[in-house]
């Protein structure tokens, strides 16, 4: 653990105009963290410039965020004194930013995730921390921000959805504790809640009646699986950045030990989501196709069939079962 909360304050206190990026396919605590951030930069005087690596769009849920519309695209940032990264373990996650990292003279790291490569100048990483924003809300606290409201909605947001509303195993005292002043900052819960978690639109819940149909249950490595197929955006008039919580479906199954999404991506291969429950890493499991992700959570991008996926997923669930089993014995 590592939190060098001094050092990032006196680099950004001593300067002028900071790039903030979060990873790309940003999640709610990507966009928590950035733009509360940004907000606070912005209120003492900072010139800031907020993106990530990626065609600039964003997923129906997250654009009610204060600041949102600040976001400009990452050709536009592409050197300067300082960049601020959140929420990605490694230069990969930057996408596009990754090739701009050398026009950079500091870089600041702020991660949670457990294998973060510490590419930064400056590492601020907390794997105990349930999101970055936790991170960020510490941060923000040691350097006097001005903390409003819609500062404290933001890193709310960015908890709320990195825990499953306070449900995952990263939900620790801390988060709530932090949660709790939040609240004292000036966030209404139910607002949030309702912004992100009541805010499908009727072809996305036409979408998710399709994924949960085709669900299938794999009873040896207690895996449960579904996928959405490029057709399946066009016929439904979905879009992909709505089907961010769909996983949190299929995982409900008392039966699945790890649930998986497969999604087809127009031009960029077979993403996958996994969760898992209790003792599989699936952090682990996603790095062995140079994604990531934490214990819990994670994902990776595939370039092969969705049943050869499949397989391949099944036999590492498999595989780390009984080496758990082995060791206990
Ligand atoms: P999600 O399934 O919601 O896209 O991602 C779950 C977790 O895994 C998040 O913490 C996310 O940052 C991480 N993750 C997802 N995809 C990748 C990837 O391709 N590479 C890495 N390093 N992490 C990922
Ligand atoms: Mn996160």
């Amino acid at each position: 653990m590592n939190k060098p909360f001094a050092e990032a304050a006196l680099l950004i206190n001593a300067t002028e105009s900071i790039v903030l990026a979060a990873h790309v396919q940003p999640d709610g605590d990507a966009f928590g963290s950035l733009l509360a951030m940004a907000t606070c930069l912005k209120q003492t005087g900072k010139n800031v410039c907020s993106t990530w690596g990626e065609e600039i769009r964003i997923p129906p849920q997250y654009q009610w965020m204060p600041g949102i519309d600040t976001v400009v695209d990452c050709r536009q940032c592409t050197e300067g004194d300082l960049l601020i990264t959140l929420d990605c373990a490694n230069e990969r996650r930057l996408g596009m930013m990754e090739s701009s990292l050398p026009g950079f003279k500091s870089i600041i790291n702020i991660d949670h995730h457990v294998d973060n490569s510490n590419f930064g100048t400056i590492n601020i990483l907390d794997f105990y921390a349930s999101a970055t924003a936790e991170i960020v809300y510490q941060l923000l606290r040691f350097m006097n921000a001005d903390i409003d409201s819609d500062v404290a909605t933001l890193l709310y947001a960015g908890i709320v959805t990195d825990t499953g509303r306070f449900q995952y195993q990263n939900t620790t005292a801390q988060t709530l504790r932090i949660a709790t002043e939040l609240v004292e900052f000036g966030v209404i819960p139910n607002n949030i809640f309702h912004k992100i978690y009541e805010n499908l639109s009727f072809s996305t819940l036409k979408l998710l009646a399709r994924v949960l149909d085709r669900a299938k249950y794999i009873a040896e490595s207690k895996l449960i699986y579904s996928y959405t197929l490029n057709g399946d955006l066009k016929e439904t008039g979905a879009d992909m950045g709505d089907t961010e919580n769909f996983i949190d479906y299929l995982r409900m199954a008392k039966e699945s030990n790890v649930a998986a999404i497969f999604k087809e991506v127009p031009g960029a291969g077979l993403r996958v989501s996994l969760r898992s429950k209790g003792s599989i890493d699936v952090g682990a499991i996603a790095r062995e196709k140079s994604g990531g992700g934490h214990r819990n959570a994670a994902g990776a991008t595939l370039n092969i069939p969705i049943a050869d996926a499949v397989e391949w997923l099944s036999t590492r669930i498999i595989a780390q079962t009984s080496a758990s089993i082995s060791i206990n014995e």
